[in-house]
């Protein structure tokens, strides 16, 4: 795909929802950095669900360990991976704690090194937390990216990083969201809606319909 194509299937992205945001519900570094822990293989509703509960509770670092790791369990046991993902964000909070004065840390490494927090977590939170232009690829990206020919690669890091380079700057900050939604809504997995899709002109998949 060339340069000019990129441009505009990122304009159009714009064009059609200026301010895109990711689909968790959040209010601060911290209670961001938890829902995507607790996203992974898991659906934004779900997570929505049980932090809906969890939040109002506790919030920080310290209210949760507070809480505990049984009382945590209980809160978020309709997520996928539960008893993990709570062992996790006890460890989580405790090293926010003794490192970080309970603060989230923006950097990829720190975040890193988090328990639970792997490479698109990190971005994630970089992306939407601290308006970096990070790109977390998920199933959804992946997909888009490759189908559409936008920055086609054969595992995730590759298309991350074709990603960053290719997409036009003054996009990069929300063409993450972008592309997610557009995976998530219109560019499924299964059968793609190429009959109502924005960007059908543009895209080079060969088997768009
Ligand atoms: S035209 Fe079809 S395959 Fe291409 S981006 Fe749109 S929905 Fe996806």
């Amino acid at each position: 795909m060339n340069a000019q194509k990129r441009q505009q299937i990122f304009a159009r992205f714009q064009a059609a929802n200026p301010h895109p945001t990711t689909e968790l519900v959040f209010a601060s570094p911290f209670e961001l950095l938890i829902a995507v822990l607790l996203s992974a293989q898991a659906t934004d509703v779900s997570v929505n669900k049980a932090t809906a509960r969890l939040f109002p509770v506790a919030n920080t670092p310290q209210a949760i360990l507070d809480l505990g790791l049984d009382a945590l369990t209980d809160y978020i046991k309709t997520i996928g991976l539960y008893k993990t993902k709570a062992k996790h964000v006890m460890q989580t909070c405790r090293l926010l704690l003794e490192q970080h004065n309970g603060e989230v840390p923006a950097d990829r490494a720190a975040l890193e090194a988090l328990p639970g927090v792997g490479r698109k977590t990190a971005n994630v939170v970089l992306n939407t937390a601290f308006g970096q232009p990070a790109m977390a690829v998920d199933t959804h990206i992946f997909r888009v990216a490759n189908r559409t020919r936008i920055a086609p690669g054969k595992n995730v890091r590759e298309v991350e990083d074709k990603l960053v380079r290719l997409i036009p700057k003054p996009y990069l900050y929300d063409a993450h969201h972008w592309l997610i939604l557009h995976g998530r809504y219109t560019c499924k997995a299964l059968k793609p809606q190429c009959g109502q899709c924005l960007i059908a002109d543009l895209c080079e998949y060969p088997a768009k319909s």
